[in-house]
């Protein structure tokens, strides 16, 4: 977490997403830490290796897409080549994630817009949003 600032432990959402995690992967607990990335699920399907997230709406799947291929980069930075899966229980849904030459150049240019607000000497202003309500921030932000 950059500046050492983690969402707020106790936000009902993050506890869903725990409980969901540990509920729906209880008996395939196979949680892989690879460098400060860590994946939900790791796997191998018709000889292709697989990293998965479970989440608990795909209400923000585009945010949670990006995440994967963030996983998927470091991956193949590391010499691992693997397709992501996206996986939503309470709505039986599941969602593949390929790292394309495209998406790699997207997430350059993600990545260099988190530095450039990281690097800022001060935090931009707030500006309420549809993703603020359910936001793990939000006690940072709007105290
Ligand atoms: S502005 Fe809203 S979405 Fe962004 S970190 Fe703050 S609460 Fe979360």
């Amino acid at each position: 977490m950059t500046h050492e600032i983690v969402p707020d432990q106790y936000n009902e959402n993050i506890d869903l997403g725990r409980f969901i995690h540990e509920f729906y992967y209880k008996r395939d607990k196979k949680e892989i830490r690879f460098g400060n990335v860590v994946f939900d699920i790791l796997y191998e399907k018709n000889n292709r290796l697989i990293i998965g997230e479970t989440k608990k709406s795909s209400k923000f799947s585009e945010a949670s897409k990006w995440q994967l291929i963030y996983y998927l980069k470091i991956l193949k930075d590391a010499g691992i080549i693997a397709e992501g899966m996206l996986s939503f229980p309470e709505e039986r849904k599941k969602i593949e994630v390929k790292l394309s030459a495209e998406a790699e150049l997207e997430l350059e240019k993600i990545l260099k817009d988190i530095d450039d607000i990281i690097n800022q000497p001060n935090p931009p202003k707030v500006s309420k949003n549809n993703f603020c309500k359910n936001c793990g921030y939000k006690e940072y932000c709007f105290s």
